[in-house]
């Protein structure tokens, strides 16, 4: 079901219009409110009144997160400070934290950009939405709850922690919707299998997952497992926070970044310029509503395409393809580049191997080395087949050899020795950063 059809299916060249009309407001706003961006255009020799089209863009400043780490707390914001009706801190999975803050106006836009994300990936106002994303300054937890509500669902605010009662409440509450991360997903499946619960058998139907970044192979087996649908959502705290762009049901293929509110653009992360749809860069988001922070040409550091081909379920907004990885997570191993996300997928491409890793790299003499464990299976641990282990070992690292063109020592670990994750999952330690 389309939330809001008016918007979400808006023709192109009105969505466009609506963008160019808003773009140039932002632009005017933060001029006169935000000093940063004050000093910005005036070191480029720029004035808010440049923009005359959405080519015009790309002649606009940007902005990178170390800037509003800079501007911490408020020194972003670009209304009073007493019209702020609620903070959020991104998780500062990357370095200090970002602090934001909300207008009444931006929490309304926020809900209603979640209720249209929910209602793409096949929820209602009949279903009972399980929302294990944490609540408090992590934007998920909050995000996700007005826009169950927004929507007229029933939201069950379990947030995150507390496993076995998750498990339990997902039984007796009967769920039909879950939002959490995939990987949180995938614990609370294994803890639910050793309390005798199956969530196959259980209502659930819908999961929305994101906050990190996952695969495919990761998909099909939380699909598998949990025996529900899987879909994508995406956001960060600095843009708004979940609900930016979100997977349709329909197509399972690319997130609709919800164009009226925020306006994307593909960079080379190196050289800052643009690339076309369907070339892999960082994506760069300008606001187009927020008050209290507007952001002109965010860099996300996220890497992925734009696809602006017409989708099934009848949305016009473009989408953004599944996110590789951050650019700051981008591996070096000797020369080559590496996202966790591609051992990831080879991983969980082989049979009798769970989807539980741990990535470390290190510098043994002058060279780094790639030391990869994962978990395999409870079946594989049961069979026999455990005598073939080193084979197995050896048969990953000859496909992340042939696949990402790295050498890397693959160890197989018993099922339940790696560490699990109730929020994002950290799954690599660089050892090489310490040095
Ligand atoms: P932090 O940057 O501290 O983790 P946030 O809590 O705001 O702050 O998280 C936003 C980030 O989470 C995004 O920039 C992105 O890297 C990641 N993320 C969010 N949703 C997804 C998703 N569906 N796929 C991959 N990564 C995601
Ligand atoms: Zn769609």
């Amino acid at each position: 079901m389309i939330f809001n059809v008016d918007k979400e299916t808006l023709p192109r060249d009105e969505l466009a219009a609506l963008q160019l009309t808003r773009l140039k407001n932002q632009c005017e706003r933060v001029y006169a409110n935000v000093p940063f961006y004050r000093k910005a255009f005036d070191d480029m020799g720029i004035k808010p009144g440049i923009v005359n089209s959405l080519e015009d863009l790309p002649r606009l400043p940007f902005t990178e997160k170390q800037d509003l780490r800079n501007g911490y707390p408020y020194k972003m914001f670009a209304v009073p400070i007493d019209t702020i009706v609620r903070l959020h801190a991104s998780s500062g999975t990357t370095g200090k934290s970002t602090v934001v803050g909300y207008t009444k106006r931006d929490l309304d836009n926020w809900a209603e950009l979640m209720a249209r994300s929910l209602s793409a990936a096949g929820l209602s106002s009949s279903d009972f939405i399980h929302n294990a994303y944490g609540y408090g300054l992590f934007t998920g937890g909050l995000g996700v709850h007005y826009g169950a509500e927004r929507l007229g669902a029933t939201v069950i605010p379990i947030s995150g922690g507390g496993s076995k009662r998750q498990a339990e409440l997902l039984r007796d509450f009967g769920a039909t919707g879950m939002t959490c991360t995939p990987s949180y997903a995938l614990y609370l499946y294994e803890v639910a299998y050793d309390m005798g619960i199956d969530i196959r058998e259980l209502p659930l139907r819908v999961g929305v997952f994101g906050a990190e970044p996952w695969t495919e192979e990761m998909r099909a087996e939380i699909e598998r497992k949990l025996g529900i649908t899987a879909l994508n959502i995406y956001g960060l705290s600095e843009i708004m926070g979940p609900g930016v762009a979100q997977e349709c049901a329909e197509s399972k293929c690319g997130m609709h970044i919800f164009e009226d509110h925020f306006l994307p653009e593909i960079i080379d992360p190196v050289t800052g310029a643009s690339l076309p749809p369907g070339a892999v860069g960082e994506l760069v988001i300008t606001t187009l509503t927020k008050e209290a922070i507007p952001l002109i040409r965010y860099r996300t550091r996220d890497l992925c395409s734009l696809d602006l081909t017409p989708c099934v379920c009848g949305r016009t907004h473009a989408r953004i393809t599944r996110i590789l990885g951050r650019s700051d997570d981008m591996l070096i191993i000797r020369g080559v580049n590496v996202f966790p996300q591609q051992i990831e997928a080879i991983l969980v491409e082989m049979e009798g191997i769970s989807p539980h890793y741990e990535i470390e790299v290190k510098r043994e003499g002058t060279l780094d080395a790639l030391e990869i464990m994962v978990e395999f299976s409870e079946a594989m641990f049961q069979s026999d087949e455990i005598r073939h282990i080193q084979k197995r070992e050896k048969s990953l690292q000859k496909s992340i050899k042939d696949y990402l063109g790295v050498t890397a020592k693959v160890r197989l670990v018993e099922p339940q020795s790696l560490k699990r994750f109730e929020g994002k999952a950290s799954r690599v330690r660089d050892l090489r950063k310490k040095e």
